[in-house]
């Protein structure tokens, strides 16, 4: 048993502020004498009044269907017992928003294709209606909205069509109906339930520039409509339900805060209030040892920093937004990744940084189809600026290079571009360097087989010698040739590029090499 004065007192030398301590208030278990917080498996102090603000995201997975849907109300209705204000941030149904940009892209669709995928918005969203909307009338009318916004995203993109071209703008227009569907058959699905709940589009709190598909918000004015909207809201009881990932310019036109922008919607949203946690909801226990698809072992990172999962999303593992993590830590916010289909499971939690790291190699993640593209020439070296050219002539190209190696001898230079960009590339750098490679300064242009990159993580790494040793002995154990590496900046993160065949099991090995916690 544990003596809870003496805890609570060991317990206030570790935590330097009231906000820290908060942070921690998800680390929660249930037992006879009601509501306790644990850190590190310590029972702290009881906590049975009801708290203040959560925020709470719902990813698409959390919301694309009507069981799963149906399991986002019963959350909130028992969150909504026990803290006084429950804020709801949603993306869309999964799926519906790459939909909606293949709609809006594919300019020469036929009429037949809008209308066949404009069907299937209706029906998806209809039955989710049907099994959660028990009143006729409210059902009714919803449908009718999202029917109207529908009719809409089929205009602007026969509209598109006649055009043969669409603009980033219209694009924008489209992508946002996702959510803006979404969050009135949500409201409506919690209003039946017995929740108090309204919809709120969040073009009326996040304002953001005009660079359409990710739009940069501007902080002090989104904060300030924020509050202003949400507190009316906030003090009749309700339970807001904002569109994620949209915002708004200052004369009104939507935008959208780039792909998985959700994360970061909410995230805004909770230092706008503030809020005292913010909780991301997904389909998997937490920030994982490496994408569970691949890697079924695969286990929960229990308490993970902001460089580590910043260099997790930047090499391929999206679970969390990485604009997210910085504001909500900085305002002294608990932030944490946790499953809306087992949400008992404390998941992840984000800190700002780490002071001791149990394991070193924290998690792995890999990003596939892509190419190595070399160039190269004993000349090279005299050459000036032949880095600097070549990374321009990509970049007008708009494509992006996850990975840069040089070899010491300055004889070439090798990056990682996607698959389905490399001829393009290889053109571009071959008429850029034309007079060079005239001159025999660069010997050639070229291009490997499909690759991918696999980064092992851990901001203990820095620290602890030989963590690159343990790698690749490994992986040659293994028989995985390494074809080029990268130790990224920060030195929270070593890449490795090998062939695509030997993603999976470059993963599995290296996996293996994960410290598993005591406690799982
Ligand atoms: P949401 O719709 O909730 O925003 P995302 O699809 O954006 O969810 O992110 C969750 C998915 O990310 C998981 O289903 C998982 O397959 C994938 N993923 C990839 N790498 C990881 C990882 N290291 N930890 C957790 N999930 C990961
Ligand atoms: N619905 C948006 C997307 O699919 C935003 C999000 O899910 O966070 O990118
Ligand atoms: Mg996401």
């Amino acid at each position: 048993m544990y003596n809870f004065p003496q805890l609570l007192q060991s317990a206030s030398f570790r935590f330097k502020s009231a906000a820290e301590m908060r942070s921690l208030s998800f680390y929660e278990t249930r037992n006879k004498q009601g509501w306790f917080q644990e850190v590190d498996g310590m029972t702290l102090r009881p906590n049975s009044t009801v708290r203040h603000t959560l925020v709470m995201k719902f990813g698409g997975s959390s919301v694309g269907t009507a069981a799963a849907m149906a399991q986002v109300v019963q959350i909130v209705r028992a969150e909504k017992r026990r803290w006084h204000n429950v804020i709801v941030v949603t993306s869309a149904l999964g799926g519906v928003t790459d939909l909606l940009l293949k709609m809006v892209q594919d300019v020469s669709a036929s009429e037949a294709t809008f209308q066949a995928d404009a069907g299937e918005l209706l029906q998806r969203h209809q039955q989710i209606a049907d099994a959660l909307i028990a009143d006729e009338k409210q059902r009714g009318a919803v449908m009718r909205e999202i029917g109207g916004l529908i009719d809409r995203v089929v205009n602007l993109c026969q509209a598109a069509s006649v055009l043969g071209e669409t603009t980033p703008r219209v694009k924008d227009a489209v992508a946002s109906t996702g959510e803006r569907m979404c969050v009135r058959l949500l409201a409506a699905a919690l209003q039946t339930a017995g929740v108090k709940a309204e919809f709120v589009e969040a073009t009326q709190l996040i304002r953001s520039d005009d660079h359409y598909t990710d739009a940069h918000p501007d902080l002090e004015i989104s904060f300030r409509l924020t509050r202003e909207t949400l507190e009316p809201v906030l003090a009749l009881g309700n339970v807001p339900v904002i569109t994620g990932f949209i915002a708004a310019t200052a004369q009104g036109t939507v935008t959208t805060l780039g792909r998985g922008g959700s994360d970061y919607s909410a995230a805004l949203i909770g230092v706008a209030l503030p809020a005292d946690d913010v909780w991301i909801f997904t389909d998997v226990n937490g920030v994982m040892t490496a994408d569970p698809r691949l890697v079924p072992d695969a286990f929960t990172v229990p308490v993970c920093s902001y460089r580590e999962v910043t260099e997790l999303a930047y090499y391929g593992a999206k679970v969390l937004h990485p604009k997210t993590i910085r504001p909500v830590i900085e305002a002294g916010i608990g932030l944490r990744v946790c499953n809306t289909f087992n949400p008992s499971h404390p998941g992840t939690r984000l800190v700002a940084e780490l002071e001791q790291q149990r394991g070193v190699i924290k998690a792995i993640t890999n990003i596939g189809g892509l190419q190595l593209v070399t160039v190269e020439g004993r000349g090279m070296l005299g050459v000036p600026g032949v880095a600097a050219r070549a990374f321009d002539t990509v970049a007008r190209l708009g494509t992006s290079v996850p990975l840069i190696t040089q070899s010491s001898s300055e004889q070439s230079i090798c990056f990682a571009v996607p698959a389905d960009a490399t001829a393009r590339v290889l053109n571009n750098l071959t008429d850029a360097f034309a007079h060079e490679i005239f001159h025999r300064d660069i010997d050639r242009v070229w291009a490997t087989e499909e690759v991918g990159i696999i980064t092992v993580v851990g901001a203990g790494m820095k620290s602890t010698p030989g963590v690159s040793g343990r790698v690749f002995n490994a992986l040659g154990e293994a028989g995985i040739n390494v074809i080029a590496i990268a130790q990224g900046s920060s030195e929270v993160s070593i890449s490795l590029v090998v062939g695509a065949d030997e993603i999976r099991p470059a993963l599995q090995v290296l996996h293996a090499l994960i410290l598993r916690p005591e406690n799982p």
